[in-house]
Order: C-alpha cells, then structure tokens, then sequence
C-alpha cells in the first residue's frame, strides 16, 4: 500500500469536519415495544454486549467519525492518531513503523452510529477512569419512558451494516478493506479479484477486525421470536438455525385456506376445520392403510389420529408425461423431534387375475412447510399409465412408522 505523508493534514481535516455524534436513544426504539399489534419486537434488532468495542482501543474513549485503521487492522481514534504522530501503537505495528490516521475505517464509523446505547457515554467508558460509575442505570431511562434494555448492551437496528455490501450475505471472518475503506467479505475478494467493487483500490490484503470482532458479538434472536423461539445467535447463524427452528411457521394444506402457523397449531386447525372424521383419513403408525387417491385431487392429506393434533402427511400426484409422480411429505419443520417418519408405499394393478404391485420405501419422510404443486426432481413413486388401466383413482396402501434414533442420532427402522 502506497502511503501519503501528508497524513497529518488529512487527519485535520477530517477532523474539522467530523462532528462528535454519539447518538442518545431516539424516540422511535420506544415504539418498538407495542407496535406491530402486541408483538414483543416490531423490527428485528441485534444486541451488542461487548459495549468495549466502541471504544478507542488506544484511550478507551467511545469512538467517534472519524476512526481510522492500519494496514493490520488496528483501530484508533482521530486525536489517537494525532497524539501517536500517526504511528500504530500496536506492539506488531510498531517495530513495522505502520502508520494509522490515513485510512479510514468507514463501517466501523456507520456501526459507532448505528449502535444505540443506553447513555451516551457511561456506561462503555474506560473502566479505570472509575468516574461514571452509576450503581443503578441499566435500564435506560429516556425522557420518562422506560426502555427494557439488556445490562450493559447497545442496541443495533440497522443490522445491514453487518452484511457484505457485495454479496448482500451476513459477513463472517475473515473481512477485508480498500484503503478507501470499502469492505468485502472474503470470497467475494476473490470473486472480484482482488479489486474493490467500488472504487479502484485493491481490496483483499487489508483485514477489518474490529467488523470481525462486532460481527461476533452482534446477538440477534431467531426470526421466529414473535411465534415463541427465545433462542438467540450470533450473526449469521440464526440462518442456520432458521431452518430447523420448532417454531418457523408452516401453512396449511387444505386448497383455498390461508391458515398458517406454529406446526401444533397448524395441527389442531387443520382437526378442527378440515378433517373428514368419516372418510379414514388418519393413519396409525406401524399399520397400513388402504387409500383411494382421486387423480384430479392432486393432494390427499392424512393426520396422525392423536387427539386431534397428530402431525399431517400430504400424498400428493403428478400427472407427468411418463406416468404419475406420488409424493409423501409431512408438513412440519425440519427440527428434532418433529414429524419424524419413514413410509413404505404401494400400488397394485386394478386388473384381477395377474395382479401386479410396486412398492417404494422412504428411510425418511421429507418434511416441507408448505405443500408445492412443482413437479419433484426426487423422491417420488411413479406408476406408469399402462399400470393404472385409466382408472381416476389410484388405490394404494400406505404404511408410516415413526423414526426411532439410536443414541447418536441415526436413524433405525
Ligand atoms: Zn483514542
Ligand atoms: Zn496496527
Ligand atoms: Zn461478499
Ligand atoms: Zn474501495
Ligand atoms: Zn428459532
Ligand atoms: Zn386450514
């Protein structure tokens, strides 16, 4: 990296212009609470606890625009900068002589911003300068109006911040940036080849580590919160967990109804407004049972019968151009413990005398939230026409058993 030696000037000048913003709660996080209908968080927000990281490592004030950063990655603040004759401090950078007070470290200047923290400066001073200390406080108290917030946390509603601006996805280590302090994350550093996407600078040799740093120690709650899910993660791996969570929502299968909800929930609407208690539509694990599938149905939905909210298992057909695609899948979740099955299904010939019968076993039944009637790429039986004898039902039998687990989790029959 090339270097200027006008830093000092730039320094200044960055500095006159730099206004000291530390922003007080606004009004607006007190709507949080009861908006959106009663629900407990309106917008999804992320809590930082590690308040340390919005201080200057070097004098332990609360950092503010603008902030700087070496070729290391070390951080500091403008008067830092100044006072250390643009000399990183840091024990690796000093024997280097890498100087800091050039480039800027812009994210890290809109995450100071964004960052909400109960007072503006109390409570994420440098522990030895021992004043501020106040023994009660940690609830914020604003303008009268009680905000709930965590002990020692800040607040972080703008959570794209913490996304790559490239690739839009939640940055992880290692997290790279131009000397005009544009960040990529590292494999979209690859992908361009090394060249900042928005300016011409280089992009790949520079960390950011106080963004590796924050991203870590951004705690967001499930997306699911508001149905139930208390859990709560570090950044980015709330995806991850999105798709297993017990509580992300499923939608009802009966045609023309909007329902969706919690699978439980789902579970005993779908018994309580669509079950045909006459026709056998519920099955018992472990025991077969005889279905005739009208074709033009398309979708055929069976509950476990037990009472009233056992899990839901939608056969579905496809007419496709070599014969009909049959689908069983269980509308849940994909967490543990829930809707857990494998089936053996079955088709015999409708013609007496020579009867044929195919079989297809599934070790495990695919769960899916939501019924889609796009044609399956797998795990599907299919009946050739000629089997069918153009009759407009298909008679089946259909077996489930409950998937049981060894003690490490794997699947037996
Ligand atoms: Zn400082
Ligand atoms: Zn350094
Ligand atoms: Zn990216
Ligand atoms: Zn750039
Ligand atoms: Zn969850
Ligand atoms: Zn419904």
């Amino acid at each position: 990296m090339v270097k200027g030696t006008n830093s000092q000037q730039a320094l200044a000048r960055e500095a006159s212009c730099s206004c000291q913003k530390r922003q007080p709660v606004p009004s607006t996080v007190q709507d949080e609470g009861d908006n959106g209908g009663g629900e407990v968080v309106a917008r999804r927000s992320g809590t930082l606890f590690e308040l340390d990281l919005l201080n200057c490592p070097v004098c332990c004030h609360a950092l503010t625009v603008p902030i700087f950063q070496c070729d290391n990655g070390h951080i500091a603040c403008s008067s830092c900068c100044n006072k250390l004759g643009n000399k990183c401090p840091n024990y690796n950078c000093k024997w280097l002589s890498f100087p800091i007070g050039n480039y800027r470290c812009r994210i890290m200047e809109r995450v100071v911003e964004a960052v909400i923290v109960p007072s503006p400066n109390a409570k994420h001073g440098c522990t030895d300068k021992g004043e501020e200390e106040e023994e009660e406080g940690e609830n914020g108290d604003v303008d009268g109006d009680v905000v709930i917030w965590e002990a020692q946390s800040g607040m972080l509603f703008d959570l794209h911040l913490l996304d790559c601006p490239v690739c839009s996805n939640a940055l992880t280590s290692p997290i790279f940036q131009c000397d005009n302090g544009h960040i990529a994350c590292s494999s979209c550093c690859t992908e361009l080849r090394y060249k900042c996407h928005s300016c011409i600078f280089p992009i790949g040799n520079y960390p950011c580590r106080i963004m590796e740093k924050v991203v870590q120690a951004i705690f967001v709650p499930c997306p699911n919160l508001k149905h139930g899910c208390t859990e709560r993660f570090s950044y980015g791996k709330d995806l991850i967990h999105e798709k297993k969570c017990v509580f992300a929502m499923c939608y009802c299968p009966q045609p023309n109804c909007n329902y969706r909800g919690v699978c439980n929930d789902l579970y005993i609407h779908y018994n309580a407004n669509h079950l045909n208690k006459k026709i056998s539509n519920q099955f018992v694990c472990d025991r077969s049972t005889v279905t005739w599938m009208k074709i033009s149905d398309k979708i055929l939905v069976f509950q476990e019968s037990a009472d009233g909210h056992g899990p839901l298992v939608a056969v579905q057909c496809f007419k496709e151009p070599e014969g009909l695609y049959v689908t069983v899948n269980c509308i849940a979740p994909s967490a543990p413990g829930v809707g857990e099955f494998s089936y053996d299904l079955s088709y015999s010939t409708p013609m007496s005398g020579d009867q044929h019968t195919m079989t297809f076993k599934s070790p495990e039944m695919k769960r899916i939230q939501k019924v889609s009637f796009q044609t399956p790429e797998k795990d599907f039986m299919l009946v050739p026409y000629y089997f069918q004898d153009k009759r407009v039902s298909l008679k089946m039998n259909i077996c489930i058993h409950r998937l049981k687990k060894d003690e490490r989790g794997i699947s037996i029959r």
